[in-house]
């Protein structure tokens, strides 16, 4: 069995947020280029180089990319060979302390919903645990905008609303509140399980990157239609109009009750800050 301590844990973690919050992944740079090539307003290109330029001043360290840093949340796989010397949770808690803290990151987290006072450390983060085979422990980062995170939504359609009811309820829930969350976006979808299991597919789908399709073809194929389907409303970069109103559309689905169709949006925005680690 392979033994990790917790202090590594933590300052890998600690790293990674930080790295995020400041550099914006590759996958963003490459969908602002793409965006350059698409939009077809005038003031959406001249917004999208305008998040280019934010995003190259921020990676140099000093300004994050957008000042709202997020609610840290964390998809955590624990091998099951793994033994980790600590607390897994506590040293979890302890990276994003730490990132939020020594990194200069906003923090976003109050204690109490309705008592509304913060925690002043952005903890705590949101830990979505799982078991899997082999020695390695993989921790998947994301910083959740709150603006975004505002404009999402969860239905439990019936199921002869079928695929179509599955397809307007997505493009409705963005043509409402994408405006808002900062476009251009990056759009979850959960689609089955249950009511808790269908909002955590859609915060998978959002936290993965929009470059990569769903494995299986139909879901693909279903992803692009949306991707496309939302383009065509004209909302636009920044919600000024425009041809250019997401990078991309990430499905993920799980088997679900006969009687069920539940189906989650989750809208992460242009920041859309995600990035692993394996250890
Ligand atoms: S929605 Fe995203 S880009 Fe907009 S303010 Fe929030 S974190 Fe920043």
């Amino acid at each position: 069995m392979r033994t990790i301590k917790s202090t590594e844990i933590t300052e890998a973690l600690k790293n990674l947020a930080i790295e995020k919050c400041y550099k914006i992944g590759d996958d963003i740079l490459r969908g602002f280029d793409w965006a350059l090539k698409n939009e077809k307003s005038e003031t959406g290109r001249e917004i999208i180089e305008q998040l280019k330029e934010n995003a190259k001043i921020a990676s140099q360290g000093i300004f994050p990319y957008c000042q709202d840093t997020g609610m840290a949340v964390l998809f955590v796989e624990v091998g099951q060979d793994l033994k980790i010397e600590g607390n897994l949770e506590e040293a979890l808690q302890e990276g994003v302390r730490r990132a939020y803290v020594d990194g200069y990151l906003r923090k976003s987290v109050y204690k109490d919903p309705l008592r509304r006072v913060n925690t002043n450390d952005n903890t705590p983060a949101i830990i979505h645990y799982s078991i899997v085979e082999g020695d390695k422990l993989k921790i998947v980062f994301g910083a959740k905008g709150g603006g975004s995170e505002n404009m999402s939504k969860l239905a439990m359609l019936k199921p002869s609303d079928g695929i179509e009811g599955v397809k307007k309820f997505v493009i409705d829930t963005v043509s409402t509140g994408g405006a808002n969350a900062c476009p251009p976006l990056v759009i979850g979808v959960g689609i089955g399980g249950n009511f808790e299991k269908c909002a955590l597919l859609a915060k998978k789908a959002a936290l993965r990157s929009f470059e990569v399709r769903n494995e299986d073809p139909f879901y693909a194929q279903l992803e692009e239609e949306l991707k496309e389907k939302i383009n065509n409303l004209g909302i636009g970069p920044n919600g000024l109009g425009g041809t250019v109103t997401v990078f991309g559309v990430n499905i993920e689905v799980f088997p679900c009750h006969l009687v069920a169709l539940p189906v989650a949006v989750n809208i992460n925005c242009h920041a859309a800050r995600h990035g692993e680690i394996v250890l």
